[in-house]
């Protein structure tokens, strides 16, 4: 019998109603021949609700306790949803990351599945149960609770999908695929029937939350077909495949543009410029678990020079405490915080072999007065760091200029 796994986010569970509608999806599924497995996300808001109440409490929770309290949010729905897959008068069984045995490193707040168990699962299916499987959490093997970062049920949707050997993914949300750029950002953002691997890694790690980067990753890592579609819908969504699978390639330059509004830019001034100081400083900022993503080192003036990074807003408190210890060590002479900037981005498989998309980009950003503050490029993108005030502005522009609106995207 084929295996599918359905993951429904907060949206899409939102109310009563919601995961009703959920649970006659799941049974129609059922009832045409297969077993199903679904990872199901915390109700609506419920997630940012319980991260507001923690800071109610304290301005810096402990992360255990953090992960404590999260975990919490998908347990309600999973319970919900197998009671109204009964009230239908099927078959359903709830269970939580750690009794399914998803099992995770150790880092609170951003933790790695690192193993799937399958046999309580497969028991389950085995007795015709729908499996009910808590989404975004996991425990390490002490028996602590994680979870996987902002947006991570999708991950354990795929994770589950890879240790079941699943025949396919299917990721339903409140929008029904994949866009050009964010729909909501984008009026005329064009949905793609098919995305590669590379590029959605790319588009999910840079902003585009319609997908957890992480289960991107996993799924191009052991060929999971992957498909993004409404939860309201019939439509098939967006496929995520291979390379080799999507014809005429070299016709796309640009598939999608993307801004990340959760960043921070951090500058340490008159730094000494000689050798060692760039370990010094980044040993120690990644030692504390926070992931750096562009650097700038200015050249050098009178033995000093200045470098600047960004990092994850929400690490930014951490990042300039670690920060000022080191400037102290080092000799530089301040550390300033830029919290208000984007970074915005291009990806394309087809940049690959075209030249010239970035200076499309950057005459794009200069004819419409947005300083760059930042660069930096790979094979398949190319990313500008930009005051956060312009960043919507930025996405629309640059999506008209690659002419992503429209249908055959030859740009
Ligand atoms: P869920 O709660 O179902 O996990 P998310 O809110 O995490 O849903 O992700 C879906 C949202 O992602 C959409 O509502 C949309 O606004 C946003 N999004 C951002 N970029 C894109 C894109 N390129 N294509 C589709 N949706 C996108
Ligand atoms: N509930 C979690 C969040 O809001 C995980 C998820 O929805 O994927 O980030
Ligand atoms: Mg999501």
């Amino acid at each position: 019998m084929p295996l599918v796994v359905h993951k429904y986010g907060g949206s899409s569970v939102a109310d009563v109603e919601k995961i009703r509608n959920v649970a006659k999806r799941v049974v129609q599924t059922k009832l045409d021949g297969n077993d199903v497995i679904v990872v199901v996300s915390a109700m609506g808001k419920t997630t940012n609700n319980l991260i507001a109440l923690a800071n109610e409490i304290t301005a810096a929770p402990p992360e255990r306790e953090m992960d404590m309290l999260l975990a919490t949010g998908e347990q309600v729905t999973i319970a919900l949803l197998a009671m109204a897959i009964h009230a239908m008068g099927h078959r359903a069984v709830s269970m939580t990351g750690p009794q399914v045995g998803i099992l995770t490193d150790g880092s609170h707040s951003r933790a790695r599945v690192t193993h799937v168990r399958d046999d309580r699962v497969r028991e389950e299916l085995a007795e015709g149960n729908v499996v009910i499987v808590a989404g975004f959490q996991g425990t390490t093997i002490d028996g602590e609770i994680t979870t996987l970062g902002r947006g991570g049920s999708d991950t354990t949707a795929v994770a589950i999908a890879v240790a079941l050997n699943a025949d396919v993914c299917d990721i339903f949300t409140d929008v029904d695929g994949v866009y050009t750029a964010d729909p909501r950002v984008v009026k005329n953002a064009r949905r793609l029937d098919v995305i590669t691997y590379e590029e959605m890694l790319e588009l999910a790690s840079l902003g585009a939350k319609v997908l957890h980067s992480r289960s991107v990753e996993l799924a191009w890592k052991y060929r999971i077909p992957l498909r993004v579609r409404s939860t309201f819908t019939e439509d098939e969504g967006t496929l995520v495949v291979h390379e080799s699978m999507i014809e005429d390639m070299e016709r796309v330059v640009v598939s999608g543009v993307t801004a990340d509004k959760n960043q921070a830019k951090v500058s340490l001034r008159d730094v000494p410029d000689k050798p060692g100081i760039a370990a010094q400083v980044f040993r120690a900022i990644s030692d504390a678990g926070i992931n750096i993503d562009m650097i700038i080192q200015n050249v050098g003036h009178d033995g000093n020079t200045d470098l600047s990074f960004t990092v994850p807003r929400d690490d930014l408190r951490k990042t300039l405490a670690i920060g000022r210890d080191i400037c102290d060590k080092i000799g530089a002479t301040k550390i300033e915080p830029a919290e208000n900037i984007a970074k915005v981005s291009a990806v394309g498989i087809g940049m690959k072999s075209h030249s010239g998309i970035a200076a499309r980009m950057f005459e794009t950003f200069a004819h419409a007065g947005i300083n760059i503050h930042m660069i930096s490029t790979s094979e398949i993108k190319i990313s500008c760091v930009i005051d956060l005030e312009h960043a919507d502005r930025a996405v629309q522009l640059l999506h008209d200029q690659f002419q992503l609106g429209e249908v055959a995207a030859a740009s």
